[in-house]
């Protein structure tokens, strides 16, 4: 899985599951799973925020902490709102951004994403950059377009080597949750759109050096496909990273 010009991230998204008091015994199950070598790949639990700090008690070079979502404010007057600093503070290193589910139920609009990438880029946390397209942008062949937009509007104004930091992970929104996965084809065909259009942005050298994964319904049986893809240099995982067995044969094929 060695690719080449980049690490490979293996990363699980919690979502609203789990308990804080669960995360000891899940991660001392992970580290059975996993394998002798990482390889160069990396894995990520992006947990919620009441469960970073017993995350950040089991984190080491082969398990990083991450976190879900942060406000776009730095601190101030915004009850309920966690900042980017709270979260490096316990040791986050990865933070999801604009994913569908905040997209379509909490108001995360392409400038918000934008300025929630700017807020973790300055406290040295690497966004994970969540993008896809419906069921009936990719009918009407609209699914490039589409995320060459949601990527523009989220790298606004960045710098190269912000951009450089930037994790983006395709996300096709009828394959979250669904058990309907992308097929290898699909899943690469737009991985390979990404990269593309970081090239024509920011050049070659940037654009070789982003991690871009995908995610949407990856699973123990689907991994290996996925992961063999040039372009695909991980996983963003959701149901199957809740149980360390699945999870754990998504992690070895990361590190092959
Ligand atoms: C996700 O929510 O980021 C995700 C990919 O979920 P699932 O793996 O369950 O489809």
């Amino acid at each position: 899985m060695n690719k080449k010009y980049r690490r490979v991230i293996i990363a699980g998204n919690w979502k609203e599951n789990m308990l804080p008091s669960q995360v000891h015994d899940f991660c001392e199950a992970l580290r059975k799973e996993m394998p002798e070598s990482a390889n160069g790949s990396s894995v990520v639990l992006c947990v919620p925020a009441t469960h970073l700090a017993a995350l950040a008690k089991e984190k080491s070079r082969r398990l990083a902490v991450g976190a879900q979502n942060i406000s776009e404010f730095d601190k101030g007057a915004h009850t309920g709102e966690i900042s980017a600093d709270m979260i490096a503070d316990l040791g986050a290193k990865y933070c999801i951004v604009g994913h569908s589910e905040r997209r379509a139920s909490n108001g995360d609009t392409d400038e918000l994403v934008n300025a929630k990438i700017r807020a973790l880029l300055e406290r040295g946390i690497n966004p994970i950059l969540c993008v896809g397209e419906s069921l009936d942008q990719r009918d009407r062949d609209l699914t490039m377009e589409f995320i060459a937009y949601q990527v523009k509007a989220a790298l606004y104004g960045l710098t190269p080597e912000q951009v450089k930091k930037v994790v983006i992970a395709y996300e096709p929104i009828w394959a979250i949750g669904t058990g309907r996965t992308a097929t290898n084809e699909q899943a690469q065909e737009v991985c390979f759109g990404i990269r593309e259009l970081l090239r024509r942005q920011y050049g070659a050298l940037i654009s070789r050096k982003v991690c871009i994964l995908y995610g949407g319904s990856m699973n123990a049986k689907n991994c290996a496909g996925l992961l063999a893809q040039p372009d695909i240099d991980g996983g963003l995982i959701g149901g199957a990273s809740l149980k360390a067995a699945d999870f754990g044969v998504i992690v070895r094929e990361g590190s092959k």
